[in-house]
């Protein structure tokens, strides 16, 4: 952990009556990722994102953004901080550019500013034509696309999300998970968004933190978590088909614990270790000569590393 981080959890640990939510929780996530936070419902996510909105005090430890104390020094910990955090209540009679000047205002923007960033962030949410219809008449999608829109006035360089598809059909999910792709392109910016949907946080984030009952389980590079627990899978497809001669082989190569046939003409490799024993397994299969044309991680190796880490939290 370094100061640096742009979002720094240490010890928060936040106790509901006698239960506790958050246990001890530190993490801190790097300038310029996309965390995704995964944990199955009731894991302590909003909990740990209220606290960093500060919208809800921890019961002990602390968190800071961009340097500051949320507790301590609100004001400067969140001036530089979107968030959608709990379901925005906007005003059914405002329109989307109605909100954003009335939002702009109280982040004490100018006029000027308010008005060129509303038109850049409605287009970058896809609301542009609805601009100036009343908010009491659009879909839950549509209403998140602003939701997400406001977290983004005053260019901040940290937005936090919960949840941001949660309740959406799948039109409304994919809509919302274009723009969080697009956002992912702009320089400088730290997002750190929950999600109970491995899928979802595997196609965004670069980085996942694992929560089960309120504890962080894993703080890592995607890349690295799937091969968490010696669990990488991945699958070789061959231009021709395969024999047990083939299958021989590469049962022999370093790290590789059970190789078998998927089809006539794709093997199903489990390799222990990671990226560089992948790497290395990539070489060694090139110098096999079986001509094979495609290597790609197995569908469910991160659900399996996933389940195996909440599994053995429990
Ligand atoms: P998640 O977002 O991961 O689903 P939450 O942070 O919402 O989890 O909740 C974590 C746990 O804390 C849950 O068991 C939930 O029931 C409990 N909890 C959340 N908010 C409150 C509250 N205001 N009062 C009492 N218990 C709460
Ligand atoms: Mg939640």
């Amino acid at each position: 952990m370094t100061n640096e981080d742009p979002i720094i959890i240490e010890n928060l640990t936040k106790v509901y009556k006698r239960f506790t939510a958050v246990d001890d929780l530190s993490l801190s996530v790097k300038k310029n990722s996309f965390t995704g936070m995964l944990g199955p419902n009731g894991a302590g996510k909003s909990t740990t994102l209220k606290i960093l909105s500060n919208l809800t005090r921890a019961t002990s430890g602390s968190v800071y953004l961009n340097g500051y104390d949320v507790a301590l020094q609100p004001k400067n910990a969140l001036e530089n901080v979107g968030t959608v955090v709990e379901t925005p209540e906007f005003y059914a009679y405002m329109t989307p550019r109605e909100t954003f000047r009335y939002l702009g205002k109280i982040l004490g923007m100018s006029k000027e500013r308010i008005a060129t960033e509303t038109d850049e962030i409605l287009e970058k949410v896809k609301m542009t034509e609805w601009a100036d219809n009343k908010l009491g008449t659009f879909s839950k999608g549509m209403r998140q696309r602003i939701a997400l829109g406001q977290s983004l006035l005053n260019n901040p360089d940290i937005i936090i999300l919960d949840e941001p598809t949660s309740g959406l059909d799948p039109r409304g999910m994919a809509e919302i998970r274009e723009i969080l792709k697009d956002l992912r392109r702009k320089e400088g910016l730290t997002i750190l968004m929950s999600s109970h949907m491995l899928h979802e946080v595997n196609d965004l984030c670069d980085r996942v933190a694992v929560v089960s009952r309120g504890k962080l389980i894993v703080n890592d590079d995607i890349s690295n978590v799937i091969g968490v627990n010696g669990v990488r899978k991945i699958e070789i497809k061959l231009i021709n088909e395969t024999n047990d001669d083939i299958l021989e082989k590469i049962k022999n190569i370093c790290n590789v614990t059970e190789a078998k046939y998927v089809g006539k003409k794709s093997i199903e490799i489990v390799l222990k270790g990671g990226l560089a024993e992948q790497a290395q397994l990539l070489s060694d299969i090139g110098a096999l000569n079986i001509q094979v044309y495609s290597l790609s991680s197995a569908e469910n190796s991160l659900e399996t590393s996933y389940l195996d880490l909440v599994k053995e939290s429990i």
